[in-house]
């Protein structure tokens, strides 16, 4: 089975693949309650004559699926939770589907179809013979919370790879070869003493006051962080009625920069602030620990030979229809949202003039960071890791939006999801198919040096359990 066969084996089930893209579409499940989304996946594959594994620690939403044998071990990442209050109709103007439901935003319903597609045409190569190895896809969860792979990364299920690959949902066709902010997110809840706001304050010990002088210190704090340091927050409680004095009052912040460590710096002194706060109040606090997660370490030698796949396979081709679709979608951005998107791609100029991306960019993002956070990252630092993203989206769209959820439903989204699932399958193919293991050798040189004197530390203390929603 050549690699032009898995194309059109793709291509072929590509009615499959739809239809599961758009039942986790239509079935928007919350992070690490993606019952539906998982088992949809994990049947199809384990029908496919894959072995599943669903006993990850505290997981229930997380599976590997493998086929195959022997080395190497080629692992494919996808993920399917949906991000909250985006509930949106395929239409280019916000209509949810349920008003305050979560709705598809990052297109997660097309990443993990996209990366089971991949594994499910590997394994028809595998099976005929031609190729020789194993071949893993890894249902994730809860990527939208930053944990779901760092979770699993401590079940050590990463750790036999011998390459790993992921793409994700944007407005471009391009190798991901950009860093992203690790990051630290948790909940400082203040407990303070509860009193009537007028008759008795002196009575009362506001935990409200001491998430304001928290977040005034933080404000303070930001001055001495480097420039690429985010801090964000929002008050997720911030007490009942104005008159009384709140007892219970709390506070989730993002804390993130380029590097890991600079992470964990930083959130060691935003505790602090936070005690002084507590001090100041005479109010207690806590910190609550929810996810962290590695910045990105690009396997240059894996992203060229996406590239190269990327090219053998073609570009995703839009009819009229998904064009029109696409300006109309275009036509609601704020102003300056195109220009900023592209921008925080590293997107060459021409890209501006699109409604939507039929070409293929190399490698823009080397050496540089995108102004997010992934949580594939825990994963690129322990074996060589390369992405794509694939035009599922107009150009200039934001992640995270309804027009994103919008595309995301869309024939746009899934002609992207199949030119990002050749993508991977031809890689894995040219790897399996490579006898002399040249390629694995060369991706494992240049992972080693990049990692020299590294000792990889998972960001998540030990007893924090994933939060599941009720
Ligand atoms: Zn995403």
């Amino acid at each position: 089975m050549s690699k032009k066969k898995i194309f059109i084996w793709i291509d072929h089930r590509q009615d499959l693949f739809k239809d599961t893209a758009m039942k986790i579409w239509e079935n928007p499940e919350k992070p690490f309650a993606e019952f539906t989304a998982s088992s949809l996946q994990a049947d199809i594959l384990e029908k496919e004559g894959f072995t599943i594994r669903k006993d990850l620690k505290d997981l229930p939403t997380a599976f590997v699926a493998e086929y195959g044998n022997g080395r190497p071990v080629i692992g494919i990442t996808g993920e399917y939770d949906a991000l909250p209050k985006l509930s949106q109709k395929r239409v280019a103007q916000r209509a949810p589907v349920q008003e305050g439901a979560p709705g598809h935003g990052c297109g997660h319903n097309l990443l993990g179809v996209g990366g089971m597609a991949a594994a499910m045409a590997v394994k028809q190569a595998i099976a005929s013979g031609e190729i020789h190895g194993t071949i893993r896809y890894y249902g994730c969860p809860a990527e939208e919370v930053l944990a779901g792979k760092v979770f699993m990364q401590k079940e050590g299920v990463f750790d036999d790879l011998d390459a790993c690959f992921s793409w994700h949902p944007a407005s471009m066709n391009q190798v991901w070869s950009c860093s992203f902010l690790a990051v630290n997110s948790a909940v400082f809840h203040f407990s303070g003493i509860s009193a009537h706001a007028a008759a008795a304050p002196e009575m009362g010990r506001s935990a409200l006051k001491g998430v304001e002088l928290m977040n005034i210190g933080a404000h303070y704090l930001r001055e001495h962080i480097s420039d690429q340091a985010r801090m964000h927050c929002t008050i997720t409680n911030g007490g009942g009625e104005p008159n009384i004095v709140p007892a219970e009052a709390s506070v989730w912040y993002y804390v993130r920069a380029p590097k890991r460590d600079q992470v964990e710096d930083i959130f060691d002194r935003l505790k602090k602030v936070a005690e002084g706060a507590a001090m100041m109040t005479e109010t207690e606090v806590r910190v609550e620990f929810l996810a962290g997660c590695y910045d990105v370490l690009p396997n240059e030698v894996l992203g060229d030979l996406m590239y190269q796949n990327m090219l053998e396979a073609g570009p995703p081709k839009f009819s009229d229809a998904d064009k029109a679709f696409a300006r109309e979608l275009a036509a609601t951005f704020p102003r300056g949202q195109k220009e900023s998107v592209l921008r925080s791609y590293f997107a060459p100029a021409d890209l501006k003039e699109m409604d939507l991306h039929e070409g293929i960019v190399k490698t823009e993002g080397r050496g540089k960071v995108m102004a997010g956070s992934i949580d594939v990252g825990d994963i690129s630092w322990n074996v060589p890791f390369a992405q794509i993203t694939a035009a599922t989206w107009p150009v200039g769209t934001a992640s995270h939006t309804w027009q994103a959820a919008a595309a995301s439903g869309s024939d746009i989204g899934i002609k992207a999801m199949l030119f990002a699932a050749k993508t991977i399958a031809g890689s894995i193919f040219d790897l399996l198919a490579d006898s002399s293991g040249e390629i694995l050798k060369k991706s494992k040189q240049e992972f080693k040096e990049a990692t020299k004197g590294f000792t990889y530390k998972n960001p998540i203390p030990d007893g924090v359990k994933p939060k599941i929603p009720n």
